[in-house]
């Protein structure tokens, strides 16, 4: 597949917006769908559609099956675990529903769900927990409202010039009172990859359990979770050309096997009574109460596979050339680039400030020649501050985009302060 094919098979690319071929560079938001995953999306409900692991019939098996080998593809695209009794993916509702699961699974841990064994998650006074000022707000506020419901301290990693977690200062905060380290592996308004390393090795010094948020890495990065050594992680389908509605959590096999359960419902217990407390399934069905979005994730393992047929090293190797193109934006005159300036360091996203522009109005000048980037604080406002300003333009790429896509970006903001007169 080379990558002419592969943008061909995205019928949204087909579409003129504002009588110009699309030129969508906003797949931070959410990417676009190649027609396989649309198709296994609809052949689904038009073939197999059933509820999974609770049916006798034939249906009921298929989509089973059908829903299990996308956990298992899901689990190869990132390195984990994934056989009967050794299962580390857990389906979500997205990223956010990842995040929460855990900050509430913790929070039930410390007011003694899942006794002796889930002691390991349980906080209190005196107890830290670390973030970043680079964190997407669905790690940031789910972890304080942790600290605020046990009384645990939240703490964060400043950031250097560029806005790269400052990993070499992980000795100095994480300390031996750190339970939870919470971090992003690519900011999604820096691009900046995170030095991961350093901040796993001082965390499990300390006996601290990492969380990485890896909705930014998984569609551009070959990731390995086991490699990375990280204890938990999420990501979300529709970002790494999947549906939208589902995304996944990692656990190491033994931490989901501690961790209580943070949502209750069907398909989670194996004994209920009226009189006794219920007893919970196994992960991963212990955090999947309710029905499961069966159809979404058939999709979402399809886009697994899809990914993992083109080669994680050759969509790295061309979003990088991408995002090389989109750095050129910091030679246009008054455009400052929010985030490091070499392109090795990042992936993905470049955000960017036009001097005396509102984010609003660069977005609707390149919008009217049909390029989509997003504009505002891209639900990271720390970060934001830490640049001096309060809101960016973004733009972020995908395996169809083209290098040229990229030029006429970097051509068409050329032309927005003469078009402001500023
Ligand atoms: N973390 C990062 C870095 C993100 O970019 C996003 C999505 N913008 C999220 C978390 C949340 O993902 P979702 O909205 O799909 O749950």
């Amino acid at each position: 597949m080379d990558f002419e094919d592969i943008r061909d098979q995205f019928p949204i690319l087909q579409r003129q917006v504002h009588g110009r071929p699309l030129v969508y560079l906003d797949s931070a938001a959410t990417a676009q769908k190649p027609e396989c995953v649309v198709d296994a999306e609809s052949g689904f409900y038009r073939s197999i559609n059933a509820g999974v692991h609770r049916g006798a019939h034939e249906l009921a098996a298929l989509s089973t099956m059908a829903f299990e080998e996308a956990r298992a593809s899901m689990a190869a695209l990132v390195g984990a675990e994934s056989r009967e009794g050794g299962e580390e993916i857990v389906v979500t509702s997205g990223a956010t529903g990842g995040l929460n699961l855990l900050a509430t699974a913790f929070s039930n841990a410390s007011q003694g769900a899942g006794g002796a064994a889930a002691r390991r998650f349980a906080l209190g006074p005196g107890d830290e927990i670390v973030v970043s000022k680079a964190e997407h707000h669905s790690v940031l506020l789910p972890f304080q409202e942790l600290a605020a419901r046990t009384g645990a301290t939240l703490r964060w990693f400043d950031l250097d010039d560029e806005g790269r977690i400052r990993s070499d200062m992980a000795d100095e905060v994480i300390t031996e009172r750190t339970r939870v380290v919470a971090v992003t592996h690519v900011g999604n308004v820096t691009g900046a990859i995170t030095d991961v390393a350093p901040i796993v090795r001082r965390a499990h010094e300390v006996g601290a359990l990492v969380v990485l948020d890896a909705c930014q890495s998984v569609p551009h990065l070959a990731v390995d979770f086991h490699a990375l050594d990280v204890d938990f992680a999420v990501w979300s389908a529709h970002k790494m050309y999947g549906p939208t509605g589902v995304g996944f959590l990692y656990g190491r096999r033994e931490l989901l096997e501690a961790l209580p359960p943070a949502s209750f419902g069907g398909s989670m217990v194996e004994l209920a009574w009226m009189d006794r407390p219920a007893q919970y399934m196994a992960p991963p069905a212990r955090f999947e109460a309710g029905t499961q979005p069966v159809a979404q994730v058939v999709a979402a393992g399809v886009a697994a596979r899809w990914m993992m047929e083109i080669g994680l090293d050759r969509i790295e190797a061309h979003e990088r050339a991408i995002t090389a193109e989109l750095l050129r934006l910091g030679d246009v005159d008054g455009v400052r680039i929010l985030g490091p300036k070499d392109a090795r360091d990042r992936i993905g996203t470049v955000a960017f400030d036009v001097a005396g522009v509102h984010p609003h109005d660069v977005g609707q000048f390149v919008d009217a020649q049909g390029i989509a980037i997003r504009v505002g604080h891209h639900c990271a406002q720390p970060v934001h501050r830490h640049f001096g300003v309060y809101a960016s333009n973004r733009a972020s790429s995908g395996v169809y985009n083209t290098v040229d896509e990229a030029r006429a970006l970097v051509e068409t903001v050329g032309k927005v302060r003469g078009f402001f007169k500023v």
